[in-house]
């Protein structure tokens, strides 16, 4: 329920009282000047007949009526003249006390409104403008730099709270966290820690970022600042940074209390991308004065944390993502099979359910599905089922529904198809068995077919088991390898390669050029540094990947042989790796189609059945004293 502060209504009032005067003024100017004096209107010959007669005893002749009284104190007629140069001499020649209207005023009072009406007129619609462009919010017609943040103090009944989010358990327990600030602020500080000031919730669209938030403020008992980064944004250059002062400005008044920017990234994009179009200044100001306020503040003295969420964190201007500015970035992902079914029973309660349905089943069948696609299926479901006159949702309802919208999310996102997943499964498992069979590469810690963030299908997590600053030329070889390893078994498993792999290929291939061009790893080109991005880092570190010293033809020629032939062996080597562990492969992969993730322990267990003897590698471990390490 939006808090109103007394200004506003304030100027509600003013905007009335603006409103009746204007209208008064304007309806002036069309009726007629005399009011309350009953007329009788009369056809002008009437009038002329009466006045041959000599009926008339008074006439006042105005520009466009004439009223005339046939006896003095009796009923005062009304006509409208004819153009009519004779009508004085006539009035004279027939005894008519005759006098043009008074002045009365009304005439400087009518040109003074044909000056004084259209600018208020222009003034007026200015202002409704200037109204409907903040959504005719509460801030009210007269206050365009005051922010239109709502202030939300959640009800009892229908706050959000953690339990209405499922799926997303890592971001939950860092906002549980951020509550736990809010409400317990000393604790922290008398410790000496300082409490983050900013938290960024960064993931796909319908992941439920808004709903944390929100959930949030339901659990933190404080003032929930929301606004939206789009709201800053109008036409009027300066309105958006007023906007981040004004807003600040209240939630510091009211500290302890959340700020709440959505989609941050309408104001928060790098100022160094042009926006195609011009209204880039507005934005810069704004984002200037987003950043300036979230310097200016002391979260030990007042307690401010702002909170804003994006599905675009690479657009985000790096000074934002500064210490002591959003530092904290919270993934909020797609949720896996667990998290679907949590979802679903957390939305599922809004709907009448039949006993049949099995939730758990539909998770299964919904792989990328976001928390709000979720929340679509079962409105989806609900809708077939009134269609269908049932008495409750089916699963042969859902089953519709999937359907329908997973044709509606193939158009924009990556919702995989059977065959897909299938690949995706076995490409990943190839990474992990390839992985866990190199020396010295990253314990692999998850597979996970589940889409991830922006851009990869699947994909496995390695965690280094220490922290590693150098690495030598065999690890860097099994990195390599491993990389190589997801489409190595699509090689294996399919007989085919998919585009899936292109950036494996990439980033093998960088680590392959970096080892010859700038860690001098290869005996034919010697301990020579050929890559250029690296010398002068400072001056262009926009240069284009693998810009290379001016080298000569040969010595390029051999640049790239030794890169093919780093890149071709390693390929080689997990393609035996791959055919020597066939089976466990196999049973990794569809383990993985069946659960969607594999971590932790168990995975660790099934990964260290992998056979793997180097037949006779040329930078075997038996040169140990030669080994070459690196920066990394
Ligand atoms: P985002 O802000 O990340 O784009 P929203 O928070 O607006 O997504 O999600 C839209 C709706 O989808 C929510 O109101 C909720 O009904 C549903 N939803 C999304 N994610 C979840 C989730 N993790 N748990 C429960 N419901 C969710
Ligand atoms: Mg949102
Ligand atoms: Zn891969």
């Amino acid at each position: 329920m939006p808090i109103k502060d007394k200004k506003p209504q304030q100027r509600r009032i003013a905007n009335w009282v603006f409103l009746a005067i204007s209208a008064v003024l304007v309806l002036s100017t069309f009726l007629p000047p005399a009011f309350g004096q009953e007329t009788d209107k009369v056809p002008y010959s009437t009038f002329i007949s009466q006045v041959k007669d000599q009926q008339v005893t008074s006439a006042t002749v105005g520009e466009k009526n004439i009223r005339y009284q046939l006896e003095a104190g009796g009923a005062v007629y009304e006509t409208a003249p004819v153009f009519d140069l004779n009508l004085p001499t006539l009035l004279q020649d027939n005894d008519v006390e005759f006098s043009a209207t008074p002045a009365s005023g009304n005439a400087w009072f009518g040109s003074l409104l044909s000056w004084v009406i259209p600018p208020l007129i222009f003034v007026g619609v200015w202002r409704l403008f200037l109204a409907r462009g903040q959504g005719g919010g509460q801030g009210g017609v007269f206050s365009i730099g005051k922010s239109r943040a709502k202030v939300y103090v959640e009800d009892e009944d229908t706050k959000t709270t953690f339990t209405d989010v499922a799926g997303v358990d890592e971001a939950k327990t860092e906002l549980v966290e951020i509550v736990d600030f809010l409400q317990n602020s000393t604790r922290f500080t008398d410790l000496g820690a300082r409490i983050p000031k900013g938290v960024l919730l960064v993931g796909p669209p319908g992941t439920g970022k808004t709903l944390l938030a929100k959930a949030v403020a339901g659990e933190a008992g404080v003032p929930f600042f929301s606004i939206s980064g789009s709201e800053f944004i109008e036409m009027f250059v300066g309105v958006g940074s007023s906007r981040v002062r004004d807003l600040f400005d209240q939630a510091k008044k009211q500290a302890p209390c959340i700020i709440f920017i959505d989609e941050l990234d309408a104001i928060g994009k790098s100022r160094s991308s042009g926006g195609f179009y011009g209204g880039n200044d507005e934005r810069e100001q704004t984002l200037n004065q987003l950043l300036a306020e979230m310097d200016g503040f002391n979260a030990s003295e007042s307690t401010i944390i702002v909170l804003a969420a994006t599905n675009r964190p690479e657009t985000l201007d790096p000074a934002l993502l500064r210490p002591g500015r959003f530092d904290r970035q919270v993934l909020v992902d797609r949720p896996d099979l667990k998290g679907r079914e949590a979802i679903l029973n957390i939305h599922a309660t809004e709907v009448k359910l039949s006993d049949g349905v099995d939730l758990k089943a539909i998770a299964t069948r919904t792989p990328g599905f976001a928390g709000a696609d979720l929340a679509n299926l079962v409105n989806e479901a609900a809708l077939l089922a009134a269609r269908n006159h049932r008495e409750s949702v089916e699963q042969q309802d859902f089953a519709e529904a999937i359907e329908r919208v997973v044709a509606g999310l193939e158009k924009r996102s990556r919702v995989l198809n059977d065959k897909e997943k299938e690949i995706v499964a076995y490409h990943e498992v190839g990474h992990a068995l390839v992985g866990s069979a190199m020396p010295g590469t990253d314990q692999v810690e998850k597979i996970s077919i589940v889409p991830r963030g922006m851009a990869a299908l699947g994909y496995t997590l390695q965690l280094p088991t220490e922290d590693r600053f150098l690495r030598d030329q065999a690890e860097l070889n099994g990195q390599i390898a491993t990389m190589l390893g997801g489409r190595s078994a699509e090689e294996v498993v399919f007989g085919s390669i998919t585009t899936g792999a292109a950036n494996d290929l990439q980033r093998a291939t960088d680590v392959a050029e970096q080892m010859v061009t700038s860690y001098g790893m290869s005996e034919v080109l010697g301990p020579l540094a050929y890559d250029r991005s690296k010398q002068n880092n400072f001056l262009d570190n926009g240069s284009a990947p693998n810009a290379r010293r001016i080298v000569s033809d040969e010595t390029a020629k051999a640049i790239d042989e030794e890169v093919k032939s780093i890149v071709e062996s390693a390929h080689q080597r997990a393609l035996t790796i791959l055919r020597d562990n066939r089976d466990l492969l196999e049973e990794i992969s569809q383990l993985l189609l069946e659960e969607e993730v594999i971590e932790g322990q168990r995975l660790r267990d099934m990964l260290s059945k992998v056979e793997f003897s180097e037949p006779d590698q040329s930078s075997g471990s038996a040169d140990h004293l030669n080994r070459q390490v690196i920066e990394v």
